[in-house]
Order: structure tokens, then sequence, then C-alpha cells
């Protein structure tokens, strides 16, 4: 089981819903918004915290190198 986090498309609410890692996307599919239930809400970033051993998707270097530049730096781009 993990911890997601949602936004509801139609008030904009967020909430968060424990779901199985392995039947995530059907159960996300019945998920309704605690404020308004509609149904099909965007989910947001995971909650949980991935162990460092495990591989991120999308690859790269495990070597984490410091932005150069502040301004041109994708990490501290807030989503919203
Ligand atoms: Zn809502």
């Amino acid at each position: 089981m993990a911890i997601y986090e949602y936004k509801c498309s139609k008030c904009d609410h967020k909430f968060s819903a424990m779901l199985s890692i392995s039947k995530r996307d059907e159960e996300e599919k019945t998920l309704t918004c605690p404020e308004c239930e509609a149904g099909e809400p965007r989910r947001l970033l995971s909650l949980f915290s991935m162990p460092a051993s495990v591989g991120a998707p999308g690859g790269g270097g495990s070597k984490s190198a410091p932005c150069p530049d502040a301004k041109g730096c994708p990490a501290s781009k807030a989503g919203g």
C-alpha cells in the first residue's frame, strides 16, 4: 500500500488516498473528491519516500550534481 495525493479537478480540493500499488490504476478510477464527490481527481506527488537503492524512473546518473544556475533549475520549479 502507498499513500497518494490527489487534487480535485472540479473544486481543487487536495486529499490523500491509500491505494495498493499493483491496483493503483484501477482503484484511483473509483476515487471521488471528499468535498464535492467529483470523480477522476488528478494525481499529485506521492507522499512515501523511495529507498535510495531503487532506481528512479527516467534514468539519469546516480551522482547528484548541484544545479549550476538557480534560475533554470527544474528542481526548484514548484507545480501548481
Ligand atoms: Zn472536489
